[in-house]
């Protein structure tokens, strides 16, 4: 009788257990499911085909006329002389040096 309860009560535990891991697996992905902030950022200008500031994701001070880019598209822009942004520094996050 003692044993039978032990057994239901760990079967219990089980249950609990196995909830709570499935409220954590969801809670899990609905965080990833949210879209990350994109890490580096495009300053377009006003005729939209020329690119006027390279930016990090983080930055406040990005104009109206961001677009999101790869690292590699950032470095990119950097290399080929559009100027760093000088409040959040792309430059210097990507390893490029005055
Ligand atoms: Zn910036």
């Amino acid at each position: 009788m003692v044993e039978q309860q032990a057994a239901a009560s760990l079967q219990q535990l089980d249950r609990w257990i196995a909830d709570e891991e499935r409220r954590e697996t969801e809670r899990r992905q609905r965080e990833e499911r949210q879209p990350s902030p994109p890490e580096w950022l495009l300053e377009r200008g006003l005729n939209k085909s020329n690119v006027v500031a390279v930016h990090t994701g983080a930055c406040w001070d990005t104009g109206k006329r961001h677009v999101p880019v790869s690292r590699e598209q950032a470095r990119n822009a950097l290399c080929q002389r559009v100027p760093a942004c000088s409040r959040c520094r792309p430059d210097t996050a990507l390893g490029f040096l005055d």
